[in-house]
């Protein structure tokens, strides 16, 4: 199945569609085998990791004057897609280059950006991100993480669960809020939170899900951290956050559309081959039609993802936000119904470990799920785009 489709060389750059080609280059040389029995002997694609890191992928939407690339979410989405339709998707560059990294690009400080931006670009070091809480889930504006002044310095105190990766990176940034003095009001802000700070613990949760990045649930109690630990500013508090949110959406809806092209290919592969009656099962419409639906639907989802990561990186975020949400959505919806579908196609193979598309239908789950919810998006689109009332 051709990635590069006539429409994908209008709406690409000969730039963006050269790294597509190098990205899928790499992403064959290891392939699914080697993703599924490195997470199968408990490891992480590190080789995988360190090759993209020296090629400049990891790091390709931040700032070359901090080691990046000095290209956008656009690219970066790319770089998933490819790794993911290898059957290589790289979880943790939603979280690390395009959440924390864009939010310290866009917030931070000069000192925090010389400081965390150039191993974040290079991957020698990853930022997980924590936002999700036991009692807030979808409703993010009732987390309760909350950071207290104490002299100059700051003492945090919460939960959260499902953060992913915190085993391998070093920090995590956490969204918490502030009491407004004045108002009692509390405000989101962002904190750099050192894995091994006093007060900070993490839980590993005991997922149902075969890929390298692992959940943890955390626990703050009164983590003291200095006052440099504040990305951007206490009062912008929301647009700050989600600055960071867009690309987590837009990185979703690549990662979602990686594993789809994925599942979809290795069916077609298979369709093409196996034969129990006169001609081989792809020939039978029952097979065909839903590959060829979920074909269409991964082309629509890529487009949308492509319109909402090029109005992110022209720095409108509000128009990026309705696409992001609809990228996510559509993606997510056709990796579940393409992962589906392939693991059918290929019957009983499809359940077997060696074909290795049985552990994509728990990932596929995630893509409608986080980072927020196939409901929550339709939620929004019901409210912002077209003013319906809420019901909560
Ligand atoms: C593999 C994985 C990795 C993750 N990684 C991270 C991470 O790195 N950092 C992080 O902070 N979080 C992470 N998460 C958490 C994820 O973002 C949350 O699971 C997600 O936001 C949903 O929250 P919840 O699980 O609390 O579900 P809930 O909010 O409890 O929702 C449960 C169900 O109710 C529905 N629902 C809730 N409210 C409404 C409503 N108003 N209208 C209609 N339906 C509604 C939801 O759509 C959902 O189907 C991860 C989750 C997974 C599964």
């Amino acid at each position: 199945m051709s990635s590069h489709t006539l429409a994908g060389d209008l709406l690409e750059t000969p730039e963006q569609r050269d790294l597509r080609a190098a990205v899928a280059q790499l992403g064959s040389r290891y392939g699914r085998s080697y993703f599924t029995e490195t997470v199968d002997a408990g490891n992480h694609p590190e080789a995988l990791w360190a090759d993209a890191a020296k090629a400049g992928y990891l790091g390709v939407n931040l700032p070359e004057e901090h080691g990046g690339g000095g290209a956008g979410i656009t690219e970066l989405s790319i770089v998933l897609e490819e790794l993911g339709g290898a059957g290589c998707p790289l979880l943790m560059l939603i979280v690390s280059p395009a959440i924390c990294g864009t939010v310290i690009a866009r917030f931070g400080t000069d000192a925090q950006r010389r400081r965390w931006l150039p191993p974040l670009a290079d991957g020698s070091r990853t930022m997980a991100f924590g936002i999700t809480e036991p009692d807030a889930g979808s409703n993010s504006h009732r987390i309760t993480t909350t950071a207290r002044r104490a002299g100059g310095d700051w003492l945090l105190t919460g939960r959260k669960v499902f953060v992913s990766g915190v085993d391998r990176a070093e920090e995590t940034l956490i969204v918490g809020r502030t009491e407004d003095e004045r108002t009692g009001q509390l405000k989101p802000c962002l904190f750099v939170v050192p894995r091994d700070a006093a007060g900070f613990a993490h839980h590993r949760i005991d997922m149902e899900l075969h890929a390298p990045e692992k959940q943890f649930e955390l626990v703050l109690d009164e983590v003291r951290l200095p006052a440099e630990a504040l990305v951007g500013d206490e009062d912008a508090g929301l647009s700050q956050l989600f600055a960071g949110l867009n690309p987590e959406r837009i990185m979703t809806a690549a990662f979602a559309l990686g594993m789809a092209r994925y599942a979809v290919s290795r069916a077609v592969d298979y369709a093409c081959e196996r034969q129990v009656w006169k001609a081989p099962i792809g020939a039978h419409q029952a097979i065909a039609h839903p590959l060829a639906r979920s074909h269409v639907e991964i082309e629509l989802a890529r487009l949308m993802t492509q319109k909402a990561a090029r109005l992110y990186d022209a720095r409108d975020d509000v128009g990026a936000g309705e696409a992001a949400n609809m990228a996510k959505y559509a993606a997510g919806e056709a990796a579940a119904r393409a992962v589906d579908q392939a693991v059918h196609t290929l019957g009983g193979n499809g359940l077997t470990r060696e074909y290795g598309l049985a552990s994509l239908v728990t990932a596929a789950r995630v893509a409608r799920i986080a980072p927020v919810s196939r409901e929550m998006i339709l939620n929004y689109i019901s409210h912002q785009s077209l003013g319906l009332p809420k019901s909560y």
